[in-house]
């Protein structure tokens, strides 16, 4: 029988698949001889076991009963003993952090009488056991018997009656916990349970059952968490930061998590536990104020928290409790932080000695660094500020105030940009917040919910800013100065400064652009940090990188952003413009001489774009793909044209009716299965022919040009061979040098690689029609019609548009590349569908053995870094997959 329960001595911080992130950091603390209350773990095992089973695994609650009876012997008291209570938590923990998305229940164990052995224990404190035990009807109601908790809310405010909590005595508790057990009554018709074994049981189903909550399940949709690890379940002996003002509870970073400043940042809150802070229900204060109440305390935490970086060899962060005087460390994990903290926490590690600069590459993510990336606000903007909060999450949002979930997704839904404007955030603000351009609170401090959740999401996030009165209600909110702020008003809010304007403020490029752009300030602390790692991330990397660029104007920026190439020239994108009338009057050809007469006219223009991108690429190589949408796409609209055709009845121009003719002609109903890519190479005589004859003058007339010439959408070697002949008759003719490759784009062309590699001297993989044709999914339309649905079932995590599906279209991709490699061992292989630029899908191309991967201008600084993590082996931004 497999074990399901580790005792904290027993886990490390390495056994997260097992024992949850919580539970893993709880036992490494535990052996490095931190003060930890004793306890325990159910691995996540027994959790999927449950999920799958819909019952407890056979032999768990015998495992939990011996190890309970351990814990009681440690602490000498049984669980819930009436006399002398031992008391316990019950909490969530998952591999990857969920904050707030998981139940936990406190103070599992009271009941009737043991309120009184607690009482007694806390040296006659009744107010705190009483305290205690409305918390754990009202937690153990919410989580574990799905109680609204409004109906707990609400019988608190009326009993508070205006009054603060702290000035809530024994009495009043005493009350509220009658009322509490008549809402539990009305609710489920039963009592609460008074048995602490039979809590503690329904608290622990209710921790498994929590892995498939609504939100948890969006959250790790949004954060690209697998569904099936499922969460490990702590159960630890209570300690109380609620016991009076010598004892309270915080949560505390090794370093500020927002700047990666170096120093202990933190909140602490006295008399609480630790719910109430993170759910920012009493302001904070500054965690150096606690060297001001209990120094001794506060000694031990800065010297436990040095240690804990100096172990885990980066940012921690951590939650405590003190209790009448005793410190507990209650969690520690590698905190989140910033993007712009990472990179700057990163390099400081390694100027610190304790990492290298291999490591410090896998430290941070080519997401962080996408964020990084995100406009700002003008310096010198006119702006009406009206308030500051707190710099939470940074970045710059501008969009419409809304105050609920609902609605910030609703104004999304319609394209508007939306900021999420509420007293504070809970789990059930989700939804809104992915949907929001950015989130803004006036109450909680920067380890509020609002905080913690945006800053995982990279989303700008303003919070406690306290001079604000929102009404939620009336949907609105009121500033300093009677400035009021209604649902639809624009707002900014800059979440690396913490102000808060009226209106829209322009935005500006961010410094790292500026760097990458070569007109940055390199003296910027963070531009230094970014410099140092992307220096490393390239030194490191196997993997070239290119870009997706069809004009000079990109191939510049592209080449500032370090690209080493170009892999996909686009040329159907300079048919468009003006040139539209030379591309119909091809289509309206009516006899050879006058294709030919289109074509000519086609063929300076082309040579002149070609010229203009090898000057602009001096010598690097220049993939140029032939002609590849089909040729009604270059038409006007059948139905305006028809209708202007039908409205000028006799006086119809007669180029009109020849174009309409030419529509009909080549209207499809599949067309991006239809007449397109080597196929109109193939039908149009002459097409193919001329473009290559303008790269080749172009790739003639510019010293040390080097032209890829690619033929899209071959599924057959036979098709690409004919083009390839008269391709190289015309390169020959120009005496020019050039190699002729394919694209790999439909099925068909990946599972006869290895015939198609005879004729191919390069494959670029087209991964988006790869992926439109693999799966059978219209590029065009799915991802609005239906992928939210697929999203939701869990048929994939992340639409395979975004992120290559390995299983499916990965599989063709590594069957290609093998094959061809078999059938010309020097075959260069590249991606440049989307893919090309997305972190999961450069790691799967480096361990596929491609030779460079090629993505649109502004995302080359993503797949350079990613490509450097990706030789140095570290796992992508969720680290999962
Ligand atoms: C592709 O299909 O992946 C590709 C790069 O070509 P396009 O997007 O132009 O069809
Ligand atoms: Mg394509």
């Amino acid at each position: 029988m497999p074990k399901y329960v580790y005792d904290f001595t027993e886990g490390n911080k390495d056994l997260k698949d097992l024992l949850g992130g919580k539970g893993a950091n709880l036992a490494e603390m535990t052996n490095l001889g931190l003060p930890v209350p004793p306890g325990f773990i159910i691995t996540t095992d027994a959790c999927r076991r449950f999920l799958e089973d819909g019952a407890l695994p056979e032999g768990l609650e015998e495992e939990v009963s011996r190890h309970l009876a351990a814990l009681e012997g440690q602490m000498g008291r049984r669980l819930g003993q009436a006399d002398d209570p031992l008391l316990v938590s019950v909490r969530s923990g998952a591999k990857f952090s969920m904050p707030g998305m998981m139940e936990t229940v406190l103070n599992i164990g009271l009941n009737d009488e043991s309120v009184h052995g607690l009482a007694k224990q806390a040296g006659g404190n009744e107010r705190f056991a009483w305290d205690s035990y409305r918390r754990l009807i009202q937690m153990f109601g919410k989580t574990v018997q799905n109680i609204d908790a409004e109906l707990f809310d609400h019988a608190l405010e009326e009993l508070k009656d205006g009054r603060g909590d702290l000035d809530l005595e024994a009495a009043d508790f005493r009350q509220l916990v009658e009322t509490y057990k008549d809402i539990v009554r009305a609710q489920t018709g039963q009592d609460f349970p008074a048995d602490p074994h039979q809590q503690m049981r329904m608290a622990v189903k209710a921790v498994f059952e929590s892995w498939n909550a609504p939100r948890a399940i969006l959250y790790r949709r949004q954060e690209r968490i697998p569904a099936d690890l499922g969460t490990a379940v702590n159960i630890c002996s209570m300690v109380f930061g609620n016991c009076g003002m010598d004892s309270g509870t915080g949560v505390a970073f090794t370093r500020d998590p927002g700047s990666g400043h170096q120093g202990v940042y933190g909140d602490y809150l006295q008399n609480a536990q630790g719910e109430d802070v993170v759910a920012g229900i009493r302001n904070t204060m500054p965690l150096q104020e606690l060297e001001r109440i209990d120094k001794t305390v506060y000694d031990e935490l800065m010297q436990i928290m040095e240690k804990l970086e100096n172990h885990y060899r980066d940012l921690c962060d951590i939650e405590f409790t003190v209790e009448r005087g005793k410190l507990w460390m209650l969690q520690t994990r590698v905190g989140k932080r910033t993007a712009g903290a990472a990179f700057r926490i990163a390099v400081q590690l390694v100027d610190q000695g304790l990492i290298d600069l291999d490591e410090a590459v896998t430290r941070v993510t080519g997401a962080q660094l996408a964020q990084l990336m995100f406009p700002r606000f003008a310096k010198d903007a006119e702006t009406t500020k009206i308030t500051t909060g707190m710099n939470a999450s940074p970045g710059a949002a501008v969009g419409k105030a809304v105050f609920s979930s609902e609605r910030a997704v609703e104004l999304a839904g319609q394209g508007e940009a939306v900021i999420l404007v509420r007293n504070e955030t809970n789990p059930d603000d989700l939804s809104g917040m992915i949907a929001a351009q950015g989130v803004l609170t006036s109450r909680g401090g920067k380890t509020s919910h609002a905080a913690v959740v945006a800053r995982g999401m990279g989303k700008t996030c303003v919070c406690g800013a306290e001079e604000l009165e929102v009404s939620t209600k009336e949907r609105r909110f009121t500033a300093p100065g009677g400035v009021v702020v209604s649902e639809g008003d624009v707002i900014s809010i800059d979440g690396s400064s913490g102000a808060v304007y009226l209106g829209e403020v322009p935005v500006v490029a961010s410094p790292v652009v500026e760097y990458f752009e070569g007109e940055g300030d390199t003296g910027d602390e963070l531009v230094q940090a970014v410099h140092r790692i992307m220096s490393h991330a390239d030194a490191s990397r196997r993997l070239d990188v290119r870009a997706n660029a069809d004009n000079a104007e990109d191939a510049a920026r592209a080449r500032r952003f370090g690209a080493q190439g170009i892999g996909l020239c686009r040329t159907e994108h300079m048919f468009l413009g003006d040139r539209r009338q030379l591309v119909e009057d091809l289509v309206l050809a009516a006899s050879p001489q006058e294709r030919e007469a289109a074509l000519a006219a086609l063929e300076p223009l082309q040579k002149a774009d070609f010229t203009e991108i090898f000057q602009a690429m001096e010598g690097l190589p220049v993939t140029i793909r032939l002609i590849d949408p089909p040729l009604h796409e270059f038409l006007p609209d059948y139905t305006e044209l028809s209708v202007k055709v039908a409205l000028a009845g006799e006086q119809a121009d007669d180029k009109d009716r020849r174009l309409l003719a030419a529509v009909k002609r080549l209207h499809e109903q599949n067309p991006m299965l239809g007449l397109r890519g080597v196929r109109l190479g193939l039908v149009i005589p002459g097409l193919f022919a001329m473009q290559v004859r303008a790269i080749a003058e172009a790739a003639g007339a510019v010293p040390g040009a080097r032209a890829e010439i690619m033929i899209p959408l071959v599924a057959a070697v036979q098709e690409l061979e004919s083009v390839r002949d008269e391709a190289r008759a015309i390169l020959a003719e120009a005496g020019v040098e050039a190699l002729v490759g394919t694209m790999i784009e439909v099925p068909r062309a990946a599972l006869t690689a290895g015939q198609i590699a005879e004729a191919a001297e390069f494959f670029s993989f087209g991964t988006n029609d790869l992926t439109q044709m693999t799966w059978g999914f219209s590029r065009d339309d799915v991802e609005a019609a239906f992928f939210s649905k697929y999203l939701e079932l869990g048929v994939f995590g992340v639409s395979p548009f975004e992120s290559l599906d390995r299983d499916g279209v990965g599989r063709l991709v590594r069957i290609a590349a093998e094959e061809g490699r078999k059938t010309r061992p020097d075959l260069k292989l590249g991606i440049c569908g989307e893919h090309g630029g997305d972190p999961d899908s450069v790691h799967f191309c480096h361990q596929v053995g491609l030779d460079y991967v090629s993505c649109s201008p502004f995302r080359i600084p993503v797949a350079r870094l990613e490509a450097g993590r990706a030789a140095l082996a570290a796992p992508t931004d969720s680290g999962t997959r």
